[in-house]
């Protein structure tokens, strides 16, 4: 447990200092917009999605080191996937830190699996799961989310 601990002290540190897919998207084909009133975290997801894979994926806005983190590693998680692995990656997420499983099929979820770290710090919650929500509203169609 404190190795996790550490690994996710260690990831959210670097990927909010250095957010990777950070800024606009040329040629985006779905985008929205998330709100987390909770802290002010707010971010745009900006999709690039063919043929039912997501491409590129990039975002941009402002939040605390959660959220960004969070943000910076979806989009990495993302990339190159068909939408049924981001909808799965959505929802192992989302179990990993509000520690409500997602009912099987369970998919792997690799080196996302420290956000399970966000557990220990439950107002935090919303910050993680921002990006995530605005990422899965912007394949639905919807242009606005807001955690509240
Ligand atoms: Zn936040």
């Amino acid at each position: 447990m404190s190795d996790l601990r550490e690994l996710y002290q260690e990831v959210i540190v670097d990927h909010s200092k250095r957010p990777r897919n950070f800024g606009p998207l040329e040629g985006a084909n779905y985008t929205a917009e998330g709100y987390n009133p909770l802290c002010g975290d707010r971010f745009s997801v900006h999709l690039i999605v063919r043929a039912g894979r997501v491409e590129d994926a990039r975002f941009e806005g402002s939040g605390c080191a959660i959220s960004t983190a969070s943000a910076s590693l979806m989009t990495e998680g993302i990339k190159g996937k068909p939408i049924e692995d981001a909808e799965k990656l959505f929802g192992g997420v989302h179990g990993l830190v509000t520690g409500e499983p997602a009912e099987p099929p369970q998919v792997d979820l690799g080196k996302l699996k420290i956000l399970r770290g966000v557990r220990d710090f439950p107002t935090r919650v919303k910050c993680a799961t921002l990006a995530w929500h605005t990422m899965r509203a912007a394949l639905h169609g919807e242009e606005q989310v807001s955690t509240e």
